[in-house]
């Protein structure tokens, strides 16, 4: 009998073998095994991670850039080795185009100071979705303040998939940046961003895309998907906290100024005047989280000796399994259902609020999400204060859905 690529992928996917790398899955909360939904706020480590980090102090610490002796050297390698590394995961061109920033929040801030401030003149349009993370709607309000220009939004269709008709109704002369989700952090919704960045293209606009909950779940490739910025956060990707990195073609970064002065940032510096380094260093003033960049090298050697495609496949099938198991729980209603959504479950219960269901949950060791996931315009929009949300990652099990299904009769049972 044949099988099918994803069912092959699906049953060589060693879902404990992998959970056997993240020691935290072992723990128990008030006396329960955990059950880990909340990746998609931050994802837990593996040993590998860990490992890595730990080496970097016991093993090559030492600054970077600056030394002529051994650890500096080591250090310093192992540091630039994780431009290729991420460069290579991304389809990035090349390492040079890889800066390493603190986060996704600060390379969102970096792209609208830097790359927009200079560029928007008054009553240029910047435009965004209505379903974006705060982290993408701020920096442009910022920007939009100094410069004169404007930060507009198009919808989400009813069930929260992307629709096309309502971006490009949007558009106008005065469009100069298209910012968006890969893939909603509450909806789940897959934005097809090769499409738009071709639409972004003709409208002469550049295209920032928001990868935090786009890389953690499927291969990307920023050169097939024709975008020009593309930014995500290591710790979402089972890397440390404090590091994130921002993706921009080469001949845009070039054009960049720098984002704050300081060391390492600089190629010459008299009191009267500096010049700058060329990217992506002219963008890492000052010291570096140097382990913490080395251990998301580790974190992507990680997901990629998993395999991205191998990650889709094994959560696609954990997300279709939640939503079964979802839909059957009485007065539950799931908020966003689109086609091909990724990474997360949001939904609310008649019978309770988000953040009650989450505390009953949490008796059970079941920890989820409740809040307005920074998101509020997209709350307003769905005319709901919050949602409850579960999401996936590379070691989540059916098993542990249906512990939230059960947890969550016991929250109907208390409430309904
Ligand atoms: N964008 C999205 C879609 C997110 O989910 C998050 C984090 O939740 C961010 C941006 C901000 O990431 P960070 O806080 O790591 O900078």
């Amino acid at each position: 009998m044949g099988i099918s690529m994803d069912e092959m992928t699906t049953k060589l996917y060693d879902v404990e073998a992998i959970r056997a790398d993240f020691p935290i899955l072992s723990r128990e909360v008030h006396g329960k095994p955990l059950v880990y939904l909340d990746s998609a706020a931050s994802a837990q480590k593996p040993r590998q991670v860990m490992d890595a980090l730990m080496l970097a102090y016991t093993d090559t610490y030492s600054n970077v850039h600056r030394g002529l002796h051994f650890l500096s050297e080591a250090s310093t390698d192992a540091y630039e080795a994780v431009r290729g590394s991420v460069a290579s995961l991304i389809g990035a061109a090349s390492g040079d185009e890889i800066v390493f920033t603190s986060g996704a929040t600060m390379a969102l801030n970096l792209i609208s100071r830097c790359w927009a401030e200079p560029l928007l003149q008054p009553n240029d349009e910047i435009l965004i979705s209505i379903a974006e993370h705060h982290a993408n709607i701020v920096p442009w309000q910022m920007v939009a303040e100094k410069t004169g220009a404007t930060v507009r939004a198009f919808d989400m269709g009813p069930d929260g998939a992307f629709v096309m008709a309502n971006l490009t109704d949007m558009i106008t002369p005065k469009t100069r940046i298209i910012a968006i989700p890969h893939v909603s952090n509450v909806l789940g919704t897959v934005f097809p961003v090769a499409e738009i960045s071709k639409v972004a293209k003709q409208a002469g606009a550049l295209m920032v895309v928001d990868g935090c909950q786009g890389v953690v779940h499927m291969p990307v490739d920023v050169t097939a998907l024709g975008c020009d910025f593309y930014v995500f956060s290591a710790h979402k990707l089972y890397g440390p906290n404090g590091v994130g990195v921002l993706w921009g073609r080469a001949d845009i970064l070039a054009e960049m100024p720098p984002y704050m002065g300081g060391g390492d940032m600089i190629d010459r510096v008299t009191i009267e005047h500096s010049t700058y380094a060329e990217p992506p260093v002219r963008f890492e003033a000052g010291t570096p989280p140097i382990a913490e960049v080395i251990a998301l090298g580790a974190a992507v050697d990680y997901v990629t000796n998993i395999g991205m495609e191998a990650i889709r496949a094994h959560e696609q099938d954990i997300l279709s399994y939640a939503h079964q198991r979802l839909s059957s729980v009485e007065g539950l209603q799931l908020i966003g259902t689109a086609p091909g959504k990724s990474g997360v479950v949001s939904f609310t219960m008649d019978c309770a609020h988000p953040h009650d269901i989450s505390t009953i949950i949490d008796n059970n060791g079941v920890a989820i999400r409740a809040g307005h996931h920074c998101a509020q315009p997209l709350m307003d929009r769905l005319d709901l204060p919050s949602t409850a949300r579960a999401s996936v990652g590379v070691y989540t099990t059916r098993a542990e859905f249906d512990m939230l299904v059960e947890s969550l009769e016991k929250v109907r049972r208390i409430f309904g």
